[in-house]
């Protein structure tokens, strides 16, 4: 297990369990969101991709993505799941 500090939580990963899921034959989608959302994901914040890696989260195996169209500033609002294994044995908030 990992400890790993989210704002004001503290998770224990198994990064095991997570990185095992990964390594099986998991359907990539192919649709527009999910091919834009790998590409995007190379381009992210480095601090933004460390939370993902650290939680042994692949940017590059998104599912069920959707775009709930262009927001008032211009940016798109993209919902969607990052499949993944991985267990939070205990968690708590940080003071
Ligand atoms: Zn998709």
């Amino acid at each position: 297990m990992k400890q790993i500090r989210l704002m004001k939580w503290l998770l224990e990963v198994d990064l095991y369990k997570t990185e095992k899921f990964y390594t099986k034959d998991i359907e990539i989608c192919d649709c527009l969101y999910c091919r834009n959302f790998i590409e995007a994901s190379k381009h992210f914040n480095p601090a933004i991709i460390e939370v993902f890696t650290g939680l042994g989260i692949n940017l590059s195996k998104p599912s069920h993505l959707s775009e709930f169209g262009e927001q008032e500033d211009g940016l798109r609002l993209i919902l969607g799941e990052l499949s993944s294994k991985w267990e939070i044995s205990r968690r708590r908030i940080l003071c």
